[in-house]
């Protein structure tokens, strides 16, 4: 490798890299430049990137629409405060979401993260109910291989048992953790829960149909509507948390779309922007909007982070929906995962591989363990590719419109480097 940039090693003593042992980390990729999904270092060495920047880059980088608009609000407007103040693109965008999801889901608040829109996810269920004048509700529900965010409030509500956050376990809100209703004892065990403990619930929080960040885990339709059924029944709100699956990610715009789960609360990053600037939503159902509309002061939601509906990332946002409407970028997902169970699909016979799933535009080889994921890694980027595997995942989640000659290559890469295990 030739000398890195003046940048380097200086801006290195001072960076805190996330979910990383930086004393043993391998010395992190310098990036210069991105395109299309290709990722350029600054030893000019390219790479055919697998994970779309923890899944936001639908489009590929740099697309030349999202550029053109993110360049015209630039000299417009970058940002204004959303206190007393409101402006185009936050307003198209929530109507567009709007129009976009469930018709009784009909109220967008912006944040700028996606642990920030579970967080206020979570307030509003809260509130919802305090609102109400029903005291007491003041757990959620949640399911084992769930991942939900960083912060303490959605840590609380991420599986115990996954490393990420289990340091914190004695001090975080005791939630319940549950097993998702998949088979006769866990559907049994999820009724008896929620019958038992529905005064003491504000909502079910669930990622449907994919797991993501708790090992790209899947479950089907039945699973979620019988997760509905009994949230309704209970009159528990349901919280469905589409950061990860929105956007096309599991086959259609939403996950909760395929069975017409209808939540009541649904939260959106990730993919929202087109994998250009922060930006996050949860948007809310006229019911819950209506137990804060009141002459009361005190019933409104008291939430609002400083950089919320920032212009900039809204044109990201309406720019990346006018991708989905104007190109056939689910089609698109579909095929690339066709290509990626065909190709994949030859690692079931490699040694150590338990698992290969398909869904929508997610791959996912699963092996019974990885014992150096450092070396793992580095084995992808020799190979030419950018693949993060985690625990004991190897996963794609590329650009929805990936090139098939790119897409072949990462999967290729997969088969290649696990072969040699
Ligand atoms: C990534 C993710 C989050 C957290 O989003 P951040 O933007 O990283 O805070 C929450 N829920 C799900 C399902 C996610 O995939």
């Amino acid at each position: 490798m030739s000398a890195n940039p003046d940048w380097y090693d200086s801006g290195l003593n001072h960076i805190w890299l996330p979910y990383t042992q930086m004393k043993t980390m391998r010395p992190p990729l310098a990036a210069v430049r991105t395109h299309g999904s290709r990722i350029v270092l600054a030893d000019g060495r390219e790479l055919v990137d697998g994970v779309g920047s923890w899944w936001t880059a639908c489009h590929g980088y740099n697309n030349p629409h999202i550029a053109e608009k993110l360049r015209q609000q630039l000299d417009r407007m970058p940002h204004i405060m959303l206190g007393g103040l409101v402006h185009e693109p936050a307003l198209r965008l929530a109507e567009r979401l709007c129009a976009l999801l469930p018709s009784h889901l009909t109220r967008v608040f912006f944040s700028d993260s996606g642990s920030v829109a579970v967080e206020v996810a979570m307030k509003m269920a809260l509130q919802y109910h305090l609102n109400a004048g029903r005291s007491g509700r003041t757990k959620f529900v949640a399911f084992k291989g769930g991942y939900h965010g960083d912060t303490l409030g959605t840590m609380a509500v991420c599986d115990p048992e996954e490393g990420m956050h289990a340091l914190f376990s004695g001090i975080l809100n005791q939630h319940f953790i549950v097993d998702l209703p998949r088979d006769e004892r866990s559907v049994a065990d999820f009724d008896a829960a929620i019958a038992h403990h529905a005064d003491e619930i504000a909502a079910i929080i669930v990622e449907p149909l994919v797991q993501g960040a708790g090992g790209m885990l899947f479950h089907d339709e039945q699973c979620l509507m019988h997760v509905r059924d009994v949230a309704r029944r209970h009159h528990v709100l349901l919280i469905a948390d589409e950061i990860f699956t929105g956007f096309g990610r599991t086959g259609p715009m939403f996950a909760c779309d395929v069975c017409d789960v209808v939540p009541d609360i649904i939260t959106l990053g990730k993919g929202l922007s087109g994998g250009s600037l922060p930006l996050a939503a949860t948007v809310a159902s006229s019911e819950i909007f209506a137990s804060f509309w009141s002459d009361d002061p005190g019933l409104a939601l008291m939430h609002g982070p400083t950089f919320m509906g920032n212009a900039l990332a809204c044109a990201a946002a309406n720019a990346s929906l006018d991708l989905f409407e104007e190109e056939p970028r689910l089609v698109q997902g579909a095929e690339a995962g066709k290509t990626m169970a065909h190709i994949l699909g030859h690692a079931l016979t490699l040694p150590g591989v338990v698992d290969v799933r398909v869904r929508g535009c997610i791959g996912v080889v699963e092996l019974d363990r990885i014992e150096d994921l450092n070396s793992l890694k580095q084995a992808f980027i020799e190979e030419g590719v950018f693949v993060r595997p985690f625990r004991n995942i190897v996963y794609l989640t590329p650009a929805l419109n990936i090139a098939q000659d790119e897409l072949e290559k990462l999967c290729t890469a997969i088969l290649t480097v696990l072969q040699r295990r």
